[in-house]
């Protein structure tokens, strides 16, 4: 298992992480045995959004014993009733859902406290200008949650979190279908070959890019959801690009982009799981997603890295992916500069080393300008 750092909160995560979403409603047995499945995988990040106390206490159980080893993504202001998950902004059931939280898990503080579901300005007006994030903060200031995020689908209301200063990671939803949407866009129910049918000339949306480098370069983590698209992805007939992307494939996707620490996947079977853990052992050719938007009809990325590396091998051995992700957080405003010199300083082989070969450009399929890009960024990083 590969282990990233997540943002500033300096959790060492595991890049494959576990969504507990699936396992509402099944058996404590089973809710034990994925956990201890993953566990013994690697996995040290889960999520629980969800309010339903029996997966709640299920998971809780499951981590007798070895809470220690797995960092827990818990929700603020997600709520059960009537019998239902639901979000709520009265303090008093915040309080008593988190409270609720941490007794069902058995334990006195979660590693990363997460505002949930932050999708409109006006959502995002409340919580960021009343008494839930004071309340989050307070918690952060106790211990009792070890860093603050927020959970959103919508980039834009994600970079304003992003940009707030005060968060120290997101749980955002990646997938490269969500990534060619426009930012007002509303998330769609499902996803299916009409797609693209009312945009005129797509390709990923510059809101969304600008958010992810955004957090990488203020080191402000990101935690994935909604990695496969519900699925929509993994088959020709709905997947918008009219092609079929693997699981392993759409995970490559999500995991490298900028910022990305761990995807968490929704596991229910213990097969599921090793489905999930396989990707560790697959070669980059495997995982490689790149041929999906030279196939999807009206999309452009003419000239705009993508971060596939499809282009390798280098001559010089750079990875050219990674340089590239460092010259587009440096051309935004508000990098940090010294440190994103210091990381591409870091790096085993950087663009100072380019011999200008070109082998790599005819290997790129959407024409980036690799060599001059080098040329770029070396001196950008000088
Ligand atoms: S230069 Fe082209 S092939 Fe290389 S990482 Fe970027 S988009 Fe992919
Ligand atoms: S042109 Fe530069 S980046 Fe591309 S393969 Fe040659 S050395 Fe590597």
């Amino acid at each position: 298992m590969k282990y990233n750092v997540l943002g500033r909160t300096g959790f060492k995560v595991s890049e494959i992480g576990l969504g507990g979403e699936y396992l509402e409603g099944k058996p404590a047995s089973l809710v034990n045995d994925v956990v201890s499945a993953a566990m013994d995988g690697g996995v040290n990040i889960l999520d629980c959004f969800m309010s339903n106390p029996d997966v709640r206490s299920n998971l809780g159980t499951a981590l007798k014993g070895r809470r220690d080893r797995m960092y827990i993504q818990g929700h603020l202001r997600s709520v059960w009733k009537d019998g239902q998950y639901g979000r709520t902004m009265d303090m008093d059931e915040v309080r008593f859902f988190f409270k609720d939280f941490l007794d069902r898990f058995q334990t006195d503080y979660v590693d990363i406290g997460i505002i949930h579901l932050i999708d409109n300005p006006q959502d995002y007006d409340r919580i960021f200008d009343g008494p839930i994030l004071e309340y989050a903060l307070k918690l952060k200031e106790l211990g009792v949650i070890r860093s603050l995020g927020i959970s959103s689908h919508n980039p834009v209301q994600a970079l304003r979190a992003a940009k707030s200063g005060v968060i120290d990671m997101m749980l955002f939803s990646i997938n490269p279908a969500y990534d060619v949407m426009d930012e007002n866009a509303p998330r769609p129910k499902k996803l299916d070959s009409e797609f693209f049918n009312d945009i005129e000339v797509a390709g990923v949306n510059s809101v969304r890019e600008e958010l992810y480098s955004y957090c990488e370069a203020n080191g402000i983590g990101i935690t994935v959801m909604k990695t496969l698209a519900a699925g929509a992805l993994l088959d020709a007939r709905t997947s918008p690009f009219g092609a079929a992307l693997t699981v392993p494939q759409c995970i490559h996707y999500a995991l490298t982009r900028p910022g990305v620490a761990s995807v968490l996947l929704g596991m229910q079977s213990v097969e599921q799981v090793a489905d999930c853990l396989s990707y560790e052992s697959l070669d980059d050719g495997e995982k490689d997603y790149s041929f999906i938007f030279s196939k999807a009809p009206k999309f452009s990325m003419n000239g705009r890295c993508v971060y596939c590396n499809h282009c390798l091998p280098c001559s010089a051995h750079i990875d050219i992916a990674q340089v590239n992700k460092y010259l587009d957080m440096a051309c935004l405003d508000d990098t940090p500069m010294a440190t994103l010199k210091e990381h591409y300083h870091a790096l085993e082989h950087n663009a100072d080393e380019c011999i200008a070969c070109h082998a790599c450009e005819s290997r790129c399929p959407f024409g980036v300008d690799i060599v001059q890009r080098m040329m770029k960024a070396r001196e950008m990083f000088r």
